[in-house]
């Protein structure tokens, strides 16, 4: 491991360190012995995906192990849909390997170039209301700790290990392998349609229960939303003719998204007239292709974000209190909202962690203020006991955190036996986990 003078930033380009080395293992006896060299010479170590994360959750000063050269497939097996591979494979990557075997992941996220364990680590999720989030699928792990043992992780081994260290935000040791149960594959149509905000929300549940995935896009200042209303079946792909989709992805979710942004930051009293612009250009919609094809979309057009985990019984009127916010302080805030769905899952720190979930994102274009809105947005999510994406930025710490999890004291006493010398820690998870080992109920 060589000193280095290389400096790390996330996707957003927002959140920067200087770590005092990167290292770039590509097999699990690389990535202990990385590990263990740094745990004795006193340096804490943090692992990175594809930095993805809108928070300094990767960040450090000590030993930086970025995991994107560990992307090799283990085990592919088709009859029993379990699939093990290095963890820095990209959820894209996986996607092509799965096909390959004739599977797929059960659900994703918006986009796919996030590496496995690092979605893994802040419970990365897409829509569903029966979907758990990705690390619901998970069914073993192996973790390097930071004395460079392996510990092999499955329900049978070690139970609350395996619930700890599905969502555990880099704090238990670094995933070097994960095995996932994936399903056959299968085709996905997506529907999208622009509709009246007031009749989505007053069929809120026939929207989420009437399809597999659904979830919409509502940008402040206007009344429509973005519906994407998407099944499952075993019908024949159909892949939209390039140029369509370049259209689509490139133009119009991007290229035109990205003007403006631009005319909006120039000019903020323009933003409602903007955002109604950007609405009036969505269009009624259909795409039918190979699930991993379908999830994914492309994200060229750079922002920062906030996401809020709230039980589903309060979406409209949180989201209501949200647009209302942005529109009494008269916000130039340029993207929409995205409000999501899922299933409540047992992982200690899953943000739907035991509750039918609702996921309500709000957005900034990079470079322009957001911490005001954000602020006022997180207040609002507050009063339903709202648990923050953990990739996404927040303003909680441990002493607000620790209410909002049944299971908390688990993961803490899990976190005090797996990394009892805080190898694993940056600023990030003291704020937000406190300190490994401290006395977490007043
Ligand atoms: C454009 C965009 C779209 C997004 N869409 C979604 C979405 O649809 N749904 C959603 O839920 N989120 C979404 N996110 C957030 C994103 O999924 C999460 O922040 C995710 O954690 C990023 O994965 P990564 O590989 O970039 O991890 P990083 O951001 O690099 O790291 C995240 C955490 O994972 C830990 N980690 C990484 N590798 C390992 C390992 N091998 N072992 C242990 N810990 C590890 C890191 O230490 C860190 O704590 C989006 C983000 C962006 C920028």
């Amino acid at each position: 491991m060589a000193a280095t003078t290389e400096t790390w930033k996330n996707w957003a380009g927002d959140q920067r360190c200087a770590p005092s080395q990167i290292a770039r293992p590509t097999s699990e006896d690389e990535l202990a012995q990385t590990v263990a060299q740094a745990a004795a010479r006193g340096l804490p170590v943090r692992a990175v995906g594809s930095g993805h994360s809108f928070t300094d959750i990767a960040c450090t000063d000590g030993v930086l192990v970025d995991t994107t050269g560990m992307h090799r497939v283990i085990d592919a097996d088709a009859e029993s849909g379990r699939v093990t591979v290095q963890a820095g494979i990209t959820l894209h990557d996986l996607g092509l390997v799965n096909a390959r075997h004739g599977l797929a992941l059960e659900n994703q996220g918006d986009i796919d170039a996030q590496t496995l364990a690092g979605a893994l680590a802040t419970a990365t999720h897409g829509t569903g209301r029966r979907f758990g989030n990705l690390s619901t699928r998970v069914v073993g792990m192996r973790l390097v700790t930071a004395s460079g043992d392996v510990v092999e992780v499955t329900e049978k081994s070690d139970a609350a290990l395996l619930r700890a260290a599905r969502v555990s935000l880099g704090a238990l040791g670094i995933a070097s392998q994960v095995t996932i149960a994936c399903v056959p594959l299968y085709t996905l149509h997506r529907h999208d349609q622009p509709l009246p905000l007031a009749g989505v929300l007053d069929r809120l549940d026939e929207h989420v229960d009437g399809s597999d995935h659904f979830e919409f896009f509502l940008w402040p200042y206007t009344r429509t939303a973005l519906t994407r209303s998407t099944v499952r079946s075993d019908a024949a792909p159909r892949p939209q003719a390039p140029w369509k989709r370049t259209i689509q992805e490139r133009v119009i979710e991007n290229q035109v998204l990205r003007l403006s942004c631009e005319t909006g930051r120039r000019f903020p009293s323009r933003v409602p007239r903007l955002n109604r612009m950007m609405a009036g250009a969505m269009s009624e919609a259909h795409a039918q292709d190979q699930a991993y094809k379908i999830y994914a979309s492309r994200r060229d057009v750079r922002f920062t974000e906030i996401e809020y985990a709230i039980p589903r019984a309060h979406a409209r009127e949180a989201l209501e209190r949200a647009l209302a916010l942005v529109e009494r302080r008269q916000l130039p805030i340029l993207f929409p909202f995205e409000v999501r769905f899922a299933a409540g899952d047992d992982a200690f720190l899953s943000t739907a962690h035991e509750r039918e979930t609702c996921y309500i994102a709000a957005h900034q274009y990079g470079g322009m203020e957001f911490e005001s809105f954000f602020r006022g947005f997180e207040e609002i999510m507050d009063s339903y006991g709202g648990r923050p994406h953990w990739g996404k930025r927040h303003y909680q710490s441990a002493a607000t955190l620790r209410e909002r999890y049944p299971q908390w004291d688990r993961f803490q006493a899990v976190r005090a036996r797996m990394d009892p010398d805080g190898v694993f820690t940056n600023d990030y998870t003291r704020r937000v986990l406190g300190p490994v080992g401290a006395p977490v109920r007043p």
